[in-house]
């Protein structure tokens, strides 16, 4: 037996699945997870020594590249001096007013511990704010496991949630109004229907969690049309697109002024970390300034501060966003040629770092477009890629990330072992 299946059968022993989070578990590829061993720049090796691209970036948080070294410095100085106080450290101070500064909606800011907790913070901000009960998220859009938005919903029309999963009561799941993503007209009647019930409207900007699908021209306007005239929040789940796709996130490219932001990954640089934060006055119900409650044992930890301030100083001074969005262009389009060299339908959504191929001949713009890919094919075409020591999400409705450590030499690299995988589908 491989050292891999060795591990993870004895992970199983004492874990569920073998794993801390579901999808590490590679249920929809086949085949056993690689189990980690080291990871430094856009390059991760498993526990048998053998080397991949990496093109996961641990779901997005590595966009300087793994164990970058002035990050890793200021987390070893941190560390000598204490790992944890449950008191406020000034570094809390630092980075809440880097946020601010940088984060075109964001005045205040609240930090957790990661990014589930950022957005069932912001909702119960939003529930608490209004006074109302409803919560519309869109399907296909991920925002953490917190029972609220882990529902899903019929298709093409708002539907009231049904439990995503075992363990959420339908009555809390109905408080949820699902809606289909890019559809401007379902939120309209959504609204006309229970504009005045409805806390907040919660979404991706760009959705990562379907696989990357961008926001049609219109989409996000609507929705923050429709949120001011009922006078509910609109909240942006930025946990992917904050400071990935610009130091302002989405809301910066887009221009689009959210009332509240849910960051995390990239903020914390791979240390745990997350945050919620908006205008003045909505951030002051949150607790102890207000009556909305909200805390945590850990939050505001140094380490993850300290990962987080130099993180996002080192791409205030890089800059490295049309860099990362060059070669990702230059990646997702060999990789297109590639395919259809073999004649293997497919489709590629990306913007800045972020990218997803689908295998499909119709333009993916929704959930239900984003499921007509070709599963099989996806499973098949990432363990090839395994393989050749191409590491990318193990999952069809993920999306593919860069880093500024990845080189166009990288990427020239990645796309001879890409080949090489197609060329044995
Ligand atoms: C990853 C993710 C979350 C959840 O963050 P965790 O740190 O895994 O809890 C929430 N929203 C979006 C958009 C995400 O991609």
């Amino acid at each position: 037996m491989s050292k891999n299946a060795e591990l993870f059968s004895l992970a199983k022993r004492f874990m569920p699945g073998g794993v801390s989070s579901p999808v590490r578990a590679f249920k929809s590829v086949g085949g056993d997870p690689i189990i980690v061993e080291r990871a430094e720049g856009c390059k991760i090796w498993d526990v048998e020594g053998k080397e991949y691209i990496d093109f996961l970036c641990s779901w997005g948080p590595i966009i300087l590249g793994h164990a970058h070294p002035e990050v890793v410095q200021a987390v070893c100085e941190q560390a000598h001096k204490g790992l944890s106080y449950g008191l406020t450290n000034p570094h809390e101070i630092t980075l809440a007013s880097m946020v601010a500064n940088l984060v075109p909606s964001i005045d205040k800011v609240r930090f957790v511990s990661s990014g589930t907790e950022a957005v069932m913070s912001a909702v119960r901000l939003a529930r608490g704010y209004t006074g109302r009960k409803y919560v519309v998220k869109f399907e296909g859009c991920y925002h953490g496991h917190y029972d609220s938005l882990l529902v899903s919903g019929g298709s093409g029309v708002a539907t009231f949630g049904i439990p995503g999963t075992a363990g959420v009561p339908e009555e809390m799941a109905k408080l949820t109004l699902v809606l289909p993503y890019n559809n401007p007209h379902a939120l309209i009647e959504a609204f006309e229907k229970y504009g005045e019930d409805i806390a907040c409207v919660v979404i991706e900007p760009v959705a990562g969690n379907m696989g990357v699908v961008l926001p049609e021209e219109d989409f996000l306007k609507a929705i923050e049309e429709q949120t001011k005239k009922y006078a509910s929040l609109l909240i942006f789940d930025e946990v992917i697109t904050g400071f990935r796709l610009s130091l302002g996130g989405a809301q910066e490219l887009f221009g689009i002024r959210p009332d509240i932001t849910c960051l995390g990954k990239v903020l914390g640089g791979g240390m745990p970390l997350g945050a919620y934060g908006g205008k003045e006055d909505i951030m002051n119900k949150v607790s102890p300034e207000g009556p909305v409650y909200q805390a945590g044992t850990l939050s505001g930890n140094p380490l993850s501060m300290v990962a987080g301030i130099k993180t996002l100083e080192v791409l205030i001074r890089e800059k490295p966003y049309k860099y990362l969005e060059e070669l990702t262009r230059r990646l997702a389009e060999g990789i297109s040629e590639l395919l259809r060299e073999k004649g293997i339908p497919h489709r590629i959504n990306r913007i800045g770092s972020m990218f997803t191929v689908f295998f499909t001949d119709q333009e993916v713009k929704d959930f239900q477009s984003a499921k007509s890919s070709d599963t099989q094919m996806f499973a098949r075409f990432f363990r090839a890629l395994l393989s050749e020591g191409v590491l990318i999400p193990p999952s069809q409705f993920e999306a593919w990330f860069l880093s500024m450590a990845h080189t166009q030499k990288d990427i020239d690299d990645a796309l001879e072992r890409i080949k090489k995988a197609i060329d044995s589908l």
